[in-house]
């Protein structure tokens, strides 16, 4: 089974280059934000839990999310592995996906984080949010607030995987087709 995490601060490019890759190599994609959107959209329970904090540019409560991506996990008996995307996101997630996984006789293959400088990464998510309809990319202090949560809950998280030798960075600026390529000869490599 492979199972990837893909890495990095908003507006990273992580959907972007999850859609591709998981044609590639037959992964579920699994995005946190994408999964609680829909569940706003539909007008959940979830939804309306996950919502406020999202517009805030904060992080929905682990306790919440972790619940949420092991039920998504099952739904998928069939699959030859998953693509993480948008999680884990603190280091507690990291701790509880590694242990359910474990409680499948499974493990992360690799991490690969995405690195994109912060001007950069402002740049991008003014863009997107002129067609994605995302609250939290139309506020520039949203935004703002999205970068420092992810340098200080998010990034933690690289170094759990660097201790267990499945961390991989990729530079996330250049042509769609470039990092696709950077990303591919990581998991090939695996
Ligand atoms: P981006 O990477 O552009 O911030 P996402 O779609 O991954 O976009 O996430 C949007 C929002 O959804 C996050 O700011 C956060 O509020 C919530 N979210 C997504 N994934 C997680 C997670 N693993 N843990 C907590 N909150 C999450």
């Amino acid at each position: 089974m492979l199972h990837i995490i893909l890495f990095g601060p908003p507006g990273a490019g992580k959907g972007t280059q999850a859609a591709l890759l998981q044609d590639t190599y037959s992964l579920v994609h699994l995005s946190t934000g994408d999964i609680f959107r829909y569940h706003i959209k539909n007008n959940t329970e979830l939804g309306a839990k996950a919502k406020a904090f999202m517009d805030q540019g904060q992080l929905v409560p682990d306790s919440l999310t972790i619940e949420l991506l092991q039920s998504e996990v099952e739904k998928h008996p069939e699959a030859k592995g998953f693509l993480f995307d948008g999680f884990p996101r603190t280091s507690a997630q990291a701790e509880a996906l590694d242990a359910f996984l474990a409680s499948r006789n499974q493990k992360i293959s690799a991490l690969i984080a995405l690195e994109v400088a912060e001007e950069e990464l402002k740049l991008r998510l003014a863009e997107r949010a002129k067609t994605s309809g995302r609250v939290d990319d139309a506020d520039p202090k949203v935004i703002e607030n999205r970068i420092a949560v992810y340098r200080n809950e998010t990034e933690p998280v690289k170094d759990h995987y660097k201790k267990l030798n499945l961390y991989h960075g990729v530079d996330g600026v250049g042509s769609i087709n470039e990092i696709t390529t950077r990303l591919t000869n990581v998991i090939d490599a695996l």
